[in-house]
């Protein structure tokens, strides 16, 4: 059944809007009539068996008729990764809400080569991830920030999983000793970080530096890399 994710409020018998792009994709592409059923979830309500009320020119009427899941969240990971080109960037937001990421953070390092981000681009692709993918809640992405101002505001208890090519310890064991809790992955530019901003990173408390083997991966591998690890160690691929 099509899955959709819309901002309005679901309860029984509750109208639902979708916006303009997703009603010409209801009933344009996909060919709903009134009386077809959908999906729906909101991030907040939980997942809902809809129909579609009636069909306007200036959009589709959805009625909300039963809840079918409660509201769930995944894990607290959120992956932080160095703006680096754009279609590696929107590959990364697509993969991070496949694989469970509930934020995407970007960062501006040293070595950043900034193309320019959309994020009006990257929220609609992690949107259709998250309608693809089952999730209750759609990942947020964040303007960009720079590395710096990022570690200055830290939030407390949130541990760094900090992907160093440079030499880090073997990641499965090492996010296993630190445990579970909100978590970060950190993923450097395409030419990685400047021995100033490695060093800090190292030396901070709330950081594990790991090794994601001993071969360089490109920054949208290596996030890809990051979250399955870290979901099979202390995710929920390990409950
Ligand atoms: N400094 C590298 C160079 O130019 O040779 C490349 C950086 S790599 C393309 C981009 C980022 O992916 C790195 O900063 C790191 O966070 C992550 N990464 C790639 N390979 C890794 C590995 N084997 N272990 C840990 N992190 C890795």
């Amino acid at each position: 059944m099509i899955r959709l994710h819309v901002t309005s409020p679901l309860a029984p018998a509750a109208p639902v809007a979708p916006t303009l792009d997703q009603s010409r994709y209801l009933t344009q592409v996909m060919r709903l009539k009134a009386g077809d059923e959908l999906l729906v979830f909101n991030g907040r309500d939980g997942e809902w068996r809809c129909t579609v009320a009636e069909v306007l020119k200036k959009g589709v009427i959805l009625r909300a008729e039963e809840q079918v899941r409660s509201q769930t969240f995944g894990p607290d990971l959120e992956l932080i990764v160095a703006v680096v080109k754009k279609a590696r960037v929107e590959t990364i937001v697509e993969k991070a809400a496949e694989l469970g990421a509930r934020r995407v953070r970007l960062v501006l390092t040293k070595r950043t080569n900034a193309d320019r981000i959309r994020l009006d681009r990257l929220d609609a692709i992690a949107e259709e991830a998250a309608e693809q993918t089952g999730r209750m809640d759609v990942p947020a992405v964040d303007d960009p920030i720079k590395l710096d101002a990022l570690l200055d505001g830290w939030e407390t208890g949130r541990r760094l999983m900090f992907c160093d090519e440079t030499g880090g310890a073997p990641a499965v064991s090492s996010l296993r000793d630190a445990g579970e809790g909100p978590w970060s992955i950190l993923i450097g530019p395409e030419g990685g970080f400047s021995p100033e901003e490695g060093e800090r990173l190292r030396s901070l408390p709330f950081t594990t530096a790991v090794s994601l083997g001993p071969r360089i991966l490109r920054a949208d591998t290596a996030a890809i890399a990051a979250m399955t690890l870290w979901q099979a160690a202390v995710g929920d691929w390990a409950r």
